[in-house]
């Protein structure tokens, strides 16, 4: 399942990283989704839910932040509201998405460094 394996590889993520700065457990995490990632967030937390026990993560809370796509002008870059033709009104050329969109970042990190 598409959520389990992004679970997966965010919690490969946190390992590494509090192995890096020698953390001895993970209070919290910050995950902002992107509006276009196709992510169902209560499955993402599930997911989540299951996939920490006996990592390092166990007891960290996971906030889910949801990223609204915002889209720009490819030519100019200036920003298209959602909902809008997709074309800037200045000239005309296709807006792309500026941010917002299919990624998922790791925010925060909240761990414990002795
Ligand atoms: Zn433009």
């Amino acid at each position: 399942m598409h959520e389990y394996s992004l679970v997966q590889s965010l919690v490969t993520r946190v390992e590494a990283l509090a192995l890096a700065r020698k953390a001895t457990a993970v209070h919290r995490l910050v995950v902002s989704v992107g509006e276009l990632a196709g992510l169902d967030p209560e499955l993402f937390q599930t997911a989540y839910d299951t996939f920490r026990t006996g990592t390092i993560c166990e007891r960290a809370a996971m906030e889910l932040r949801r990223v609204p796509a915002r889209w720009a002008c490819s030519g100019c870059g200036r920003g298209i509201p959602k909902g809008e033709v997709l074309t800037c009104p200045d000239c005309g050329l296709p807006a792309r998405l500026s941010a917002g969109g299919d990624e998922i970042l790791l925010e925060t990190i909240e761990m414990e460094v002795p």
